[in-house]
């Protein structure tokens, strides 16, 4: 098993661990703070012992580290591990704002609009919406102005864990998740509803900064693509 040092600090930048197993040119680490690739998010980039990390993959409870060369690695082994900072900060700020975008435009424009979970790497977060009208200039600038309104304010972004028997339906996507026992981890900002997701954010609405919304190329399906990006 891995531990997930991102979930209880997505701050944490590096870290030491054990090589618990090597998978072809994976390692499996008693512990790490770089994030796999899951829920929209992209995995996390840097190094382990100066070796690049090229991808992370969670299977079950293990995290995999694909490096870009596995030769001076062997099980048992002590590593240091870094994140590469800057990237993952700008992946946080624009997750956490993405869920801002979302709870604005449904304030706005349809309560109960959702839309399809989202794509996040560092230059910008994509999600699709299910909005029956249509996407005007005027619409997302009436949610983008609302949204950096919000993230100004310095609201506290709240992670928590809660021992579930069955998901509830997720605000976000508003599809009912298979009943299956564990922790589900909540996400929440004051004044707004809470939700899901495993991703990290911010702990304050104001370190996103201002926001930009566009418009994507459309999805089909009568889904809205909306892109947010750091002004
Ligand atoms: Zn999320």
């Amino acid at each position: 098993m891995t531990e997930r040092l991102f979930w209880r600090d997505a701050y944490v930048k590096d870290f030491s661990a054990k090589i618990l197993s090597i998978r072809d040119s994976a390692l499996v680490l008693d512990r790490t703070c770089f994030f796999p690739e899951g829920g929209g998010q992209v995995s996390d980039s840097g190094s382990l012992n100066g070796v690049r990390v090229i991808d992370v993959r969670a299977e079950g409870e293990e995290i995999l580290h694909l490096v870009q060369d596995p030769s001076s690695f062997k099980e048992g082994q002590e590593v240091q591990g870094v994140i590469d900072w800057e990237r993952r900060y700008r992946i946080m700020r624009l997750h956490s704002a993405a869920h801002v975008v979302f709870f604005c435009f449904r304030e706005k424009f349809d309560p109960e609009c959702t839309a399809s979970s989202g794509k996040v790497d560092d230059e910008k977060e994509r999600s699709d919406y299910l909005f029956a009208k249509e996407l005007t200039p005027e619409v997302l600038k009436t949610v983008e102005d609302y949204a950096n309104e919000i993230i100004v304010k310095g609201l506290g972004v709240k992670i928590w864990f809660e021992d579930a028997e069955a998901r509830e339906v997720n605000p976000w996507t508003g599809a009912a998740a298979p009943v299956e026992a564990g922790l589900r981890r909540k996400w929440k900002i004051e004044g707004f509803p809470e939700m899901e997701c495993g991703g990290t954010h911010v702990n304050d609405t104001s370190e996103i900064g201002r926001i930009v919304l566009k418009r994507g190329k459309n999805p089909g399906r009568g889904r809205k693509r909306i892109e947010v990006y750091l002004a």
